[in-house]
Parts: C-alpha cells; sequence; structure tokens
C-alpha cells in the first residue's frame, strides 16, 4: 500500500553516507578495545581463496542462516530459492554464486587493501579509490588514502576491522531492487526500491543503511514502505559469516566481515539513519503526508530537503573535525575520546539491533536540528530552497561555524557528535565482543 507515500526520493538524493568515512570512528573504537587490539597478526586472504577452502561448509551456514533470518528479523525479504549458494567443487562462478547468495553488488570490488587514517603512511603501494568502490568519487573522500595488500601478507586485525567498515559504502549495496535497472536487482527478491530515487545509482543503498524501527504504528499502517529497510539483515549476515570464518580458522575473513556489520551500526549512530524526517512528530509526519496525498507536496517537499541539508551538514562537519583531529595527532579530542573504549561492553543480545542499537541515536535525534540551528548559518540548515551540497561550503565549514555563533555554538556541534558516537563504541563494543566470545550462548540462534 502506498497511498500515503512520503515522496521521499530527494530525501536521499543528495547523499546516504552516516559518517563520510568510518574508519575514523571505527578506529579509535576497535584500537582501544584490548580483544582487538592485542590480537595477533592475521595472514591476509582473497574472498576467492576463502570460499574455495570453505565451498562445502558455506552451502550449509548460509542454508541454517537463510531459514534463521526467515524467522528472526524485525522484517525480511526472503532470499529467492534459486539463489542458495551451491558448492560444485570448483571455482567457477565462485564468487558470483557467493555474491548472490548474500545478495550484494557482483560488481563490488573486494579488493585486498587497507584505508588509511589521516597522516598515516605505509610501505604498500598506493591505490586509487576506482580500485576499491564501484561510485563515482566525491569530494569528502577528499585525501582518503588506500594500500594494496598481497595475499598471506601479515596485518593487524585493527587495521582489517577499520578498512573493512567503510566497505559497504563502496558499492556493495548498490542496485539491489528491481527497479534498479540492474540484471541483478531483478532477482534478488528486494521488489521495488522503497524510498529514495532508483535513478542515482549511491541512492539505492538507502533502504540497506537507514532503519526505520521505532515510527507509531499509525505510520507504518499508512507508510508501510518504510518497514522495508534492512540494516538489520546486514548486521546478522556479517556477524554470522565473521563468525563463520573464525570457527573455519580463516581469520583474516573474520575480521572483515566483522567490520562489515560493523558500517550498519556506525550508521545507526546517526539521527538521520534511524528516522525518516528527525524533529517531526508523528503528527507532523502525518500532517504533511496527508497534505501531499491530496495534492499538496510543498510542505512535505520541503521538510525533506531541510532533513537532507542537515544530514549532510552535520556528516560534512564530523569528518572535517575528526581528519583534522588525526592530522594534528590530537587523540584527546573529545570525538576520538568518545569512541575510546573504557569499561565494559553490554551483553549482545540479537534483539538488541533494533531494541538498543537503533534506538540509542533515535531519541537523540529528536531536537538535533535546534543545536544545528543555532551552530549553522540559518540557510545550511533552514532554508528548503538551499540544496547545501551544491553551495560548495564543505571545506570551509569549520570557519563559517566559528564566525555564524562563536565556540558556543562550534562546541554545541561537539557536544552533540560526541555524545552520538559514544553510542556507537557501546554498540560496536557489544556487537565485537558477541563474536569473539567463547561462550556464545548469548548468540544462540534460538534466542532472538
Ligand atoms: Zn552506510
Amino acid at each position: 500500500m502506498r497511498i500515503f507515500c512520503f515522496a521521499v526520493s530527494l530525501m536521499f538524493s543528495a547523499q546516504v553516507f552516516a559518517w563520510s568515512n568510518h574508519t575514523l570512528v571505527t578506529y579509535p573504537l576497535v584500537a582501544t578495545l584490548p580483544q582487538v587490539r592485542d590480537a595477533a597478526p592475521v595472514a591476509v586472504e582473497s574472498l576467492d581463496s576463502f570460499l574455495m577452502a570453505n565451498e562445502k561448509a558455506l552451502e550449509t551456514f548460509l542454508d541454517q542462516q537463510e531459514s534463521w533470518m526467515r524467522e528472526n528479523l524485525w522484517h525480511y525479504a526472503p532470499r529467492p530459492d534459486a539463489l542458495a549458494f551451491k558448492a560444485k567443487d570448483s571455482r567457477k562462478d565462485l564468487r558470483s554464486r557467493f555474491t548472490q547468495a548474500v545478495r550484494i553488488n557482483p560488481n563490488a570490488k573486494l579488493p585486498l587493501y587497507l584505508q588509511l587514517l589521516p597522516g598515516d603512511k605505509r610501505q604498500q603501494p598506493e591505490i586509487d579509490f576506482a580500485s576499491v568502490s564501484t561510485l563515482a568519487d566525491s569530494d569528502s573522500l577528499e585525501g582518503v588514502q588506500f594500500v594494496q595488500l598481497m595475499p598471506g601478507a601479515k596485518v593487524a586485525p585493527l587495521d582489517v576491522v577499520s578498512t573493512a567498515s567503510v566497505e559497504p559504502d563502496y558499492g556493495l549495496d548498490i542496485g539491489l531492487f528491481t527497479d534498479s535497472n540492474t540484471d541483478y536487482g531483478k532477482v534478488y527478491g528486494f521488489g521495488e526500491q522503497p524510498f529514495g530515487n532508483p535513478n542515482l545509482d549511491y541512492s539505492t543503498q538507502a533502504p540497506f543503511h537507514m532503519g526505520f524501527y521505532h515510527e507509531a504504528s499509525i505510520v507504518y499502517a499508512f507508510g508501510g514502505f518504510l518497514k522495508r529497510t534492512y540494516p538489520e539483515y546486514r548486521i546478522q549476515l556479517y556477524k554470522q559469516l565473521s563468525e563463520f570464518a573464525f570457527n573455519q580458522g580463516h581469520d583474516y575473513w573474520g575480521w572483515r566481515f566483522m567490520g562489515w556489520g560493523l558500517h550498519y551500526i556506525g550508521d545507526f549512530s546517526n539521527p538521520y539513519h534511524v528516522m525518516p524526517v528527525p524533529g517531526n512528530s508523528t503528527l507532523e509526519t502525518l500532517r504533511v503526508g496527508l497534505l501531499n496525498i491530496i495534492g499538496f507536496p510543498t510542505a512535505q517537499e520541503n521538510a525533506i530537503q531541510l532533513a537532507s541539508n542537515r544530514h549532510t551538514v552535520l556528516e560534512n562537519f564530523q569528518s572535517l573535525v575528526m581528519t583534522q583531529a588525526y592530522l594534528e595527532q590530537n587523540l584527546e579530542h573529545p570525538t576520538i575520546q568518545a569512541l575510546t573504549r573504557q569499561g565494559e561492553a553490554r551483553k549482545f543480545n540479537n534483539h538488541h539491533i533494533v531494541t538498543v542499537m537503533s534506538q540509542l541515536s533515535y531519541d537523540k535525534g529528536h531536537d538535533i536540528h535546534n543545536v544545528l540551528e543555532r551552530a549553522m548559518p540559518e540557510n545550511y540548515v533552514n532554508d528548503p530552497a538551499v540544496e547545501f551540497s551544491e553551495l560548495n561550503a564543505r571545506t570551509s565549514l569549520q570557519e563559517t561555524v566559528l564566525q555564524t555563533s562563536g565556540e558556543d555554538g562550534f562546541n554545541a556541534l561537539i557536544d552533540v557528535i560526541t555524545d552520538l558516537l559514544e553510542g556507537f563504541s557501546d554498540n560496536g563494543a557489544s556487537y565485537i565482543e558477541a563474536i569473539l566470545s567463547v561462550d556464545n550462548s548469548s548468540n544462540d540462534q534460538s534466542e532472538s
């Protein structure tokens, strides 16, 4: 039923990345989590080699996993049976048999590489963005460096996890819907793209990176498409694959899959990824939706444009501030400190993905626009006629904030971001410790 479609296409047209560079937020977490920081270096292994070595076991595992998904997820689109992974004892179609079974973009690059922190230098040869991503380069990636790894080389788990935690933004979830204009989207079983603009390739990943789990039931009743989001599926898929890889003794892929799942948990820490229009009450959402249905779309288009601009401004500011902190080696910066592990993590439970992990920033998101309105220039966050990304204002954003609202405004933004990142640190540590715990009782598949 799509009578109450919020015409969300605009909402995601500008961008769908939560924190534009997840390495910035993952690294301080895993570098202070002893189980990752102190883990022995592992041998780099290509995906094909991993698949070949585990072909039979993978067939059984993915089969059981699919049944589990069908039974346990908040919302799921069952994987069509024809896509099930079949062991053939052959390298033929090996990678595509796998990508279709886990329903990711078969053109994903999945090279052996590391993404470095700002200012980091390594011996390995540099590779360009086109070698790691299917997407067009973006200015938010300015200065991001990648280096190539060779099979068999030893690499630190914390580097693998922090690198992999950005990878889902490099094309894995692009084009997966029937109207995405891709061969694979037609057969993956996700139907038409529930929201976002199907004509913009990077926008097609939105329903995999945004999870709307906490709306009032009346909102779902009118806008059922809002239920069709898949971060919980991705987190479970990669968490369980990570556990499988560790079990099979293929630790490099254990860490890499762990990083993939961590990406979506990172996305959750941005309120703009867990609610359709942060700041709008249920009543307001319904009001603008109804106006749209009866032929007055302006209120809704405005709400969506404002949400999009605020989303972009928030993540651009965060990325600039953290990049600068790393370049200055200022590890005492509050955003980095917020991610640093101090105590024990909450014990993971499967239902936490929906009930806790995505709830934290949802609760914090209701008044985030107030802080943005206070700290940012009016036209960046409060003028629906403006598309922020067209202002060319990104690189000077920190200075602009200081000019607009002084140290107070600047610090208010840092405080908000710090608070959100603390949530990611708790959620991420809980997820990682669950994967690494010897006693896997909390991951018991009967419990959900
Ligand atoms: Zn994402």
